[in-house]
């Protein structure tokens, strides 16, 4: 199942955010309606909060749980950023934008830490081409394929209001539901 955990370093060789006095972040129940919002654009001229601080955050509490990619509203934060990336290597992509994409389509199971132990088989373009802004503002662009290109398309997702649970088929949602249940039973969390 777990092509998901194995990550593609040629994002993480790009260490954009650095590591200063960052703090961690709860994150949000999955009924939280934060999660069904579409965040509005992250106005770099006059900002809600200090960007580079922020992604700094958001890096450590996705280095925390263990994930690759986390978005600001699965902290309760309506600002369209996410981090991606493993270990001590997250990059932020503020205001990101797929600017174009493969014909080619792959099945992954995906995770999110919205929504502990649901892993869930979904069809997404292989490649994509990507604009975003950094930390500084700066318009960048970017090319992904796999586990990147997976995880870039997810957390995109996120900043739209949109949960992964809404692209699976019905029968890929039961069994994953089905499998979450026996593992929250085992460890008795449920
Ligand atoms: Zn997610």
């Amino acid at each position: 199942m777990s092509e998901i955990f194995k990550y593609d370093t040629e994002v993480a060789s790009k260490v954009e955010v650095k590591k200063q006095q960052a703090k961690y972040f709860n994150l949000v129940r999955e009924d939280d309606p934060i999660l069904k919002q579409v965040l509005p654009e992250f106005d770099f001229k006059n900002p809600p909060v200090n960007p580079e601080e922020f992604a700094e955050s958001l890096a450590e509490t996705c280095r925390l749980h263990h994930g690759i990619g986390l978005s600001a509203n699965q902290c309760g934060f309506p600002y369209r950023v996410f981090v991606m990336g493993a270990d001590n290597q997250y990059v932020a992509y503020f205001n990101p934008k797929i600017t174009g994409q493969s014909e080619e389509q792959v099945h992954m199971v995906e995770g999110c830490l919205s929504f502990p132990f649901l892993g869930l088989r979904i069809t997404r373009p292989q490649e994509i081409m990507v604009e975003y802004q950094n930390y500084l503002g700066e318009i960048k662009h970017a090319k992904f394929n796999g586990i990147s290109a997976r995880c870039f398309q997810h957390e995109l997702d996120h900043m739209n209001g949109i949960v992964y649970t809404s692209h699976a088929k019905p029968m890929a949602l039961q069994s994953g539901m089905s499998k979450r249940n026996k593992i929250m039973r085992k460890l008795k969390l449920k």
